[in-house]
């Protein structure tokens, strides 16, 4: 799942994911995001830090209470304001700063489902 308020951002990172074979959900907030986990399997998500309303840090918490084997990455254009100690804290797998390379998202998103396969196995 990819949560970022940018429209164009949402849409080039799920063509990018689509690309690489993935099903990707959107969501331009993290109360949509929260919502949607509802009814989605999302285990590997990509967060905008410097959201609306609720910031990235708070939904990366909020998503490993609801679901705790996901890996959750923090994408972000403002790393000034949130440490990487934070990010660490917060339980984020690690962070990337915009302007990415979607070719990194991607090594990402197959690193976490790795992860998780193996997590499954055990
Ligand atoms: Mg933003």
């Amino acid at each position: 799942m990819v949560v970022d308020d940018e429209p164009q951002i949402r849409n080039m990172y799920a063509l990018a994911f689509q690309g690489a074979g993935y099903s990707v959900e959107c969501a331009d907030s993290a109360e949509a995001s929260i919502q949607m986990l509802k009814n989605s399997p999302a285990s590997v998500f990509f967060l905008d830090l410097n959201l609306p309303g609720v910031d990235g840090v708070s939904l990366c918490k909020a998503i490993h209470t609801q679901r705790p084997m996901s890996v959750i990455y923090a994408v972000t254009g403002y790393a000034s304001l949130f440490e990487l100690w934070e990010c660490r804290e917060a339980g984020f797998e690690d962070y990337f700063i915009k302007p990415v390379r979607l070719s990194m998202l991607i090594q990402a998103a197959e690193h976490a489902f790795m992860k998780q396969h193996r997590w499954r196995r055990r």
